[in-house]
């Protein structure tokens, strides 16, 4: 392989100290390249970051670590040791004030739902299948056509919009072939009564956490970097980036209320898309910035409550689907891991409410944050408002790319331009604009460096774009990039349970009819 032999004196500036621009630091280390990360907040992580609230640690969305890339396993390892714990999972669906077990289980959701119900949504999900929609352009349609339309409108309507703040019908079906692909009724009834082979990542029961949260693993990777010779250098934001045709030749950073221009040889972004090439200096061509200034993001912010209390709840999180409050999911910080409280008498909770940058809760003052969440707290019957003793408020933004109308063709040609440039690489969630997890983000950085270091030429926008790679995926089968649709029973059925046949799945069904009708003959009788 061809090595550049002279590293140290090639300058590689990245744009971003989260997962994917301090990857693509620690590896360019490896090779003696002494890179620069700047990065605009006062600690590394990003999305990925972990908060700190008087020794309270606050991890901003929940992070669980998995991955099928044996590069990104072996690096969280490597860089955490004992630190990175083995954690057990227990999460809920809160809705119309009941608790559903997720993943699903039977007992509870038949009680749970009501027998009525219950059979409705089986009604509906027949329907469904028999009849469904042609199309299947938006994610009401994607998951209609798999799990039904009164499950939809049950369990995945509500939430969904939380989230996204958009109607599902506007919504692209890709989110949902990327987030829960492979997680049909039948998947989740099956997996109720046999045991699969392969199992469903969605459906996992326990995941890798670090002792103190994905902020203590970036930390070390900054300091890592650092000992290596490389710099990361902390709120210093690229207000600007200069470029000669199609080089980049250096940025510009405010830092401190002063600017400073930093030249290089090459350069890794992992800022939004858009705002880089908005602050391309000389401008990119009118098109191009219309192109970026149509791609949107979603914001989201934690309302960190501390509460008197030992115990609150046992699930590491629950989702709030009730559309009755606001708050989308609620964290319960100590049973991802006890080291993220600084006792072990009280409980932290993290309340996520879902919205736009400016919009009436972005502003909303902490004080009145903090008492929405005290509110919702106790409204959803999970502690009193006196139980709460302390909070705080964190913002977290662009934190979701918006997969929305036609976000892929304004995508392209964006992706087009930045072809173009010879020394400079777009890499991570909002530097793809694309819906990665930490492990992608990180496979992005790692190649980016290979393609510096190799001269190689791997293809960044692909990555996590094989649907099999992703969090709803199927552990252990080799990618096909099949994009799925409604499809026979067998091939449904084969990825999860792949020694079990129709008959098998027959009895399944067969025995939650059975169990329908003995309940519904009861309940008649
Ligand atoms: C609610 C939620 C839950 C999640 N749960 C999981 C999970 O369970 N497991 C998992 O693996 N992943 C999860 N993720 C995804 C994970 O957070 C991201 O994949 C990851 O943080 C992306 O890393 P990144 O480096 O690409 O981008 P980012 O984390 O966005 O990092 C980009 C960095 O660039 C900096 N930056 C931006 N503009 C500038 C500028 N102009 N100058 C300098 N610096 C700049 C930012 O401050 C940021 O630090 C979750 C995300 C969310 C929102």
């Amino acid at each position: 392989m061809n090595i550049e032999v002279n590293n140290a004196d090639r300058k590689v500036v990245i744009i971003g100290g989260g997962p994917a621009g301090l990857t693509a630091a620690y590896e360019l280390t490896k090779y003696d390249f002494s890179p620069t990360v700047l990065e605009k907040l006062d600690k590394v992580g990003g999305i990925a970051r972990t908060e700190d609230y008087k020794g309270y640690h606050f991890d901003m969305g929940g992070h669980r670590f998995f991955t099928k890339s044996v590069e990104v396993n072996a690096f969280w390892h490597e860089i955490l040791g004992n630190d990175f714990l083995h954690r057990p999972r227990l999460s809920r669906i809160y809705y119309k004030n009941k608790y559903f077990n997720y993943p699903l289980k039977p007992w509870n959701a038949l009680l749970g739902m009501g027998f009525f119900e219950g059979a409705a949504i089986v009604a509906s999900y027949c329907r469904w299948h028999l009849f469904p929609y042609k199309e299947e352009d938006t994610f009401e349609q994607w998951v209609t056509n798999r799990f039904g339309k009164r499950l939809f409108e049950t369990f995945f309507r509500s939430y969904t919009e939380k989230v996204w703040g958009i109607r599902c019908e506007e919504l692209k079906a890709e989110w949902a072939a990327q987030r829960i692909k492979d997680l049909s009724l039948k998947t989740a009834v099956t997996s109720m009564f046999l045991k699969p082979r392969h199992t469903i990542k969605t459906l996992i029961e326990s995941f890798d956490y670090p002792r103190q949260g994905p902020g203590m693993l970036w930390t070390a990777v900054k300091e890592q970097v650092q000992a290596r010779g490389g710099t990361v250098q902390l709120n210093s934001s690229v207000v600007g980036i200069n470029r000669e045709g199609n080089r980049i030749v250096s940025v510009v950073v405010e830092h401190d209320g002063r600017t400073e221009t930093i030249p290089g040889d090459e350069f890794i972004s992992s800022m939004p898309i858009t705002l880089f090439l908005q602050r391309l200096d000389p401008p990119p061509p009118p098109h191009i910035l219309e192109a970026a200034s149509q791609l949107k993001y979603r914001d989201f912010l934690t309302v960190g409550l501390i509460l008197d209390k030992v115990d609150t709840f046992p699930d590491n999180w629950i989702y709030i689907h009730d559309p009755s409050v606001k708050v989308g999911r609620i964290q319960n910080y100590k049973n991802w891991s006890p080291d993220m409280l600084p006792d072990q008498a009280h409980t932290s909770l993290g309340l996520e409410y879902f919205c736009n940058e400016g919009d009436a809760i972005w502003t909303m003052s902490d004080a009145d944050l903090i008492e929405l969440g005290k509110r919702e707290l106790a409204q959803i019957g999970l502690a009193q408002s006196e139980d709460v003793i302390d909070g705080c408020v964190f913002r977290v933004e662009k934190s979701y790319p918006v997969y929305d109308g036609d976000y892929a063709s304004h995508l392209e040609i964006l992706k087009q331009y930045v072809a173009e440039f010879t020394n400079f690489q777009t890499i991570g969630r909002n530097g793809l604009h694309r819906y990665n997890n930490q492990d992608h983000a990180m496979l992005t950085g790692m190649m980016a460096v290979r393609n510096i270091v190799y001269h190689e030429k791997n293809n960044l926008w692909i990555v996590n774009g094989e649907q099999e790679y992703h969090e709803a995926d199927v552990i252990g089968r080799k990618p096909t990039g099949q994009q799925e649709r409604p499809s026979p029973w067998p091939q449904v059925l084969n990825p999860v349970t792949p020694y079990i046949d129709d008959a098998l799945m027959g009895i399944s069904l067969g025995l939650v009819t059975a169990l329908f009708t003995y309940f519904l003959t009861m309940f008649l009788l």
